[in-house]
This record gives C-alpha cells, structure tokens and sequence, in this order.
C-alpha cells in the first residue's frame, strides 16, 4: 500500500497544519504527476512497435493529468465532443480519435472539422451520416467499424460485447457496411474497433481474446481488402483493487503481444497494427483522496468512521460495489479539552458525510486504530474517481486538486 499513498502523505506534511479552529478539515484528491509519468513511460515504453497506445480521457479528463500523460502516448482517445476540445486545449496537435454510441450530426460536423485523427463509428446509420457529412463538408476522415462480437468473453467486472449491449454494430451488419463504405469517397476504412470488457485482470485470458480479435479481423477483411488492418483493442486492463500487489501483468502482456505479432504476421497478409486506449490502467495508481475523519462512533454492533466528503467527491466504490482499499495517517495533535473519539483493533466502515446509507466506501475492514482528526487516504482514485461523481449532491465543498510533482 505504502508507495500508492506516498505522494499524498508527503503533501500532507508539507502543508502547515491549519489552525485547529478555524481550519477546514482535509479533503482532497492528490494526484501524483511524477509516478504518473513514470508510469505512462513505463507502460508505453514496454509495448511492441506495432502497438500504439492512447489514452481514454473519460476515466479523468483533467487538463494537469493529460498535459502529463501527453507525451507519453500516440494521442487522446475522446468520448464526446467536449473530450475532444478538451484534448484539443491540452495539445492543438494532438491526434484525438473519437469514439461513443450516439454521436450527434453536431458532434461529427465538429470533429471533421477539428480534424479528429479518426472516428469510430458504431452503426451502419451512423455511418450513412458521417458518409453524408464527410462529403457536404469536404472532409476526408479514417474510421474503425466498433463491432460487437459474437464470442463467450473472459469474466470481467463490465462486459461491453458478446452480449445485448449499446456498442458497435453486429458482425452480420458489415457486409452492408462495406457496400456503404464503397459508396462514400471521403472515408478510409482503416480497420475494427473491439473494446469489449473493462478491468481485465488475466494478462493471459487478455491475450486470447486479442488472438480472437486478430483472427476475426482477418477474416473480416476478406469485405474490405485492407493492406494494413487497425485492430483497437479498447481499454480494459484492470486494475486490482482488494489485492493491490497483484496488478494486471503488462510484461507478461507485452511479451505475448510479440509473440502475437510473429505468429499473426505473414509476408503476404495484411500488416496489422494494434491500438489501445487505456484509461483505467494509466491513471488510477496516480490518485489518492485523502480525507480527514469527523467522527468515530457505534450503533447496533457496527462502528462508523464518518469522514470530510463521501461518495459525491468518489462514486467508484459504490458504483462498483466493493470495499475501497485505504491506510489510515495517524495525526496526533488533538487541541480540544472534550474526549478524542477513537476505535482501536476494530472492523469499522468508512462513510461520508451524505444523508444516505449508500455513501459508503468501505465496510467491516479491520483497522488498528482510527481516530477523529486521522487522514483516511484511498488509494487508486486517480481513474472513475472525481470523473464519475455527482459533485453537486447537498452541496458540500468540493475537494481541493492537488498535483503533486516532487519524488
Ligand atoms: C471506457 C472506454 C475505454 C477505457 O476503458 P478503461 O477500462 O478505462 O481502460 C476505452 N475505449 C472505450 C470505447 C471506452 O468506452
């Protein structure tokens, strides 16, 4: 746990300790832009040269992070038009593919304009309007077909294909969408895009899947006669959140895509390349929410830690339904004549300060001591943290942003 939490106890104690009474308790995300770079090198650096990496804005869009993780990745992977912007104001350079189901005629005039690297489209009448638009507006522009394929796909905490879901279009629909692209002068069909599951935690079963991928993309290409197949392989490598040490093994991964790619390459075949489009696995290590406990108390055989905040500041425990791990800072100043609440060698629950039971962020873990004033520090808030909450629900402060640049 400790190097997770590192920055955030450092910043902690670089800041002077507010004035007991008039202080506001500590509440914050900190996020460590130093790991995060090493991590976003490391990461890319072990990739194989036929594999690109960009990163998928939706798991933390803010502007400190991406200027970051920049240069770092081949570009931005964008959900929405105001993601594109967004990546546009960090980098007017940087190539942005766009992607999500349900993109307006607005959002896909505005991105052929902005010059988006590429678009992923996720039906044939979605492609019919980008043909439509690509040429009323002049604009030439590469897509990827999203497909929702018809496979059993490895266990995952989300699955986004090989079931009913809103992503992509039918493996049965691409015969038409060939005719279409035939049609449509001003597109350049460059391959597949398959993000199919989120938090992957298998590198093996990861790579079987990509194996399928590769193997239905071949095949697929007998409709569309590409030299060189795009393969998007989405996001979805997981992050493990109740066994910290035990993440995701990229060198593993890695060293399969290599083998992937001598097996897969043949001299009259297509050239394949394959993208990704991490969000999860690039910035979640990098963000800690650190908040300060008010209150320590019991009531029908339970005992609370209410802390400075609640899921409204980070929704991802709830929404994912598990114990969030954190480490409890001891802070021993306590400048009050009234009794310390404290619960020693106990298992105790981690809520907010929301009027609902639900704002919970872990329950019944097991702590050797908890104290009113203690910092309550989670680890791997940096991805779905801040992004994913209801920031406005009663009105609290907002947490302060820290980027943490030192160590
Ligand atoms: C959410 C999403 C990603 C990123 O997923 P992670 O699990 O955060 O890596 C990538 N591609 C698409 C299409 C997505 O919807």
């Amino acid at each position: 746990m400790e190097h997770w939490v590192r920055a955030a106890k450092e910043w902690i104690r670089s800041r002077s300790l507010p004035d007991a009474r008039t202080g506001q308790p500590v509440c914050a995300f900190v996020y460590d832009l130093a790991g995060l770079r090493r991590h976003a090198a490391q990461t890319v650096e072990a990739l194989p040269s036929f594999c690109h990496m960009y990163y998928a804005m939706k798991a933390n869009s803010d502007k400190e992070l991406l200027r970051v993780i920049r240069p770092h990745v081949r570009g931005f992977e964008a959900a929405s038009i105001g993601e594109v912007r967004k990546a546009l104001a960090v980098d007017s350079q940087v190539p942005v593919i766009f992607g999500g189901p349900g993109k307006t005629d607005e959002e896909l005039r505005e991105a052929l304009q902005l010059g988006v690297e590429r678009i992923h489209v996720e039906s044939l009448h979605e492609l019919r309007r980008l043909s439509y638009w690509s040429k009323e507006l002049g604009r030439e522009i590469t897509v990827l077909l999203r497909v929702n394929l018809k496979v059993e796909l490895p266990q995952a905490t989300l699955q986004m294909g090989g079931r009913a879901t809103q992503f992509g279009m039918e493996e049965a629909d691409l015969d038409q969408a060939a005719a279409l692209l035939s049609d449509s002068p001003h597109l350049r069909m460059a391959g597949f895009h398959l993000h199919s599951i989120s938090n992957q935690l298998d590198a093996e079963a990861h790579l079987l899947l990509l194996e399928c991928y590769i193997e239905r993309a071949k095949a697929w290409n007998k409709l569309f006669r590409m030299e060189q197949i795009t393969i998007n392989a989405g996001g979805g490598i997981g992050v493990n959140y109740s066994d910290l040490e035990r993440q995701f093994d990229w060198r593993l991964f890695t060293n399969g895509l290599r083998r992937l790619e001598k097996i897969h390459s043949l001299p009259d075949g297509p050239e394949l390349r394959i993208d990704f489009e991490c969000g999860r696995y690039l910035t979640a290590f990098c963000g800690v929410y650190a908040t300060e406990v008010i209150d320590v108390k019991s009531n029908h055989g339970k005992t609370f830690a209410v802390v400075r905040g609640g899921t409204q500041h980070f929704r991802l425990p709830v929404s994912w339904r598990h114990n969030h791990p954190f480490d409890v800072l001891p802070v021993e100043s306590w400048p009050y004549p009234y009794e310390r609440p404290e619960a020693a060698n106990y298992s105790i629950t981690v809520v907010g300060q929301l009027c609902t039971p639900k704002d919970v962020f872990a329950e019944e873990v097991s702590v050797s001591r908890i104290r009113s004033g203690d910092i309550v520090l989670f680890a791997l808030a940096g991805a779905y943290g801040w992004a994913i909450s209801h920031h406005e629900f009663l009105s609290h402060p907002h947490p302060e942003m820290v980027y943490w640049k030192e160590s």
